[in-house]
């Protein structure tokens, strides 16, 4: 299928969920997004997102150090990002209140996203460097992946009917609603 022509997404469950969990070149094409031309603050897409509203940039959660932001690419739904705002690739560079607060926003968002959607699993990590996978090397990432049992949607109403756009919105919101009820429940 043309990517360009590709916004229309029919049933969940079906045949077709993989193809379209699996085709974000069609998410980045609405955005008119690219990947970076080079590894400098300025064309960092993490450096970039936490200065647009939550909506636009996908964010979930704002923290002092780091911040939580939905995947543009995500292999599950819910697949998020947990960010430092500063610009740094490598986990080592990260300050000890950064690696904390890192830390601390990977609890929570394993903790928000049971409360939203039961996942049966995860998948937690940082790919340092393109070699082991990393997209956007030159800006630290730590991958939070839920995980069911044959990787079912967790929304499949809404799959029925809603692009991915729409289902990355939904997701956003969905999420971000669940953090703040779940600090406000901790008193945060
Ligand atoms: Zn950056």
């Amino acid at each position: 299928m043309d990517p360009v022509d590709g916004l229309r997404q029919d049933g969940v469950g079906d045949p077709d969920r993989l193809e379209r969990l699996w085709t974000p070149h069609r998410m980045a094409y609405i955005r008119g997004e690219a990947k970076p031309s080079d590894d400098t603050e300025q064309q960092c897409p993490f450096c970039r997102i936490p200065a647009l509203d939550d909506a636009e940039g996908l964010v979930v959660r704002r923290g002092v150090l780091a911040y939580a932001v939905l995947n543009l690419y995500p292999y599950a739904p819910g697949h998020l990002m947990v960010c430092p705002y500063r610009h740094i690739a490598d986990y080592t560079d990260t300050t000890e209140a950064e690696a904390a607060e890192i830390a601390a926003l990977t609890k929570e968002a394993m903790e928000v996203l049971r409360s939203v959607s039961a996942p049966h699993g995860f998948n937690l990590g940082m790919n340092q460097g393109f070699v082991a996978g990393a997209g956007i090397a030159a800006h630290l990432h730590q991958h939070v992946v839920p995980r069911w049992s044959g990787d079912s949607n967790f929304m499949p109403v809404i799959g029925h009917t809603k692009t991915l756009p729409e289902l990355l919105q939904d997701t956003r919101r969905l999420v971000a609603e669940a953090w703040v009820e779940h600090a406000d429940h901790r008193g945060d």
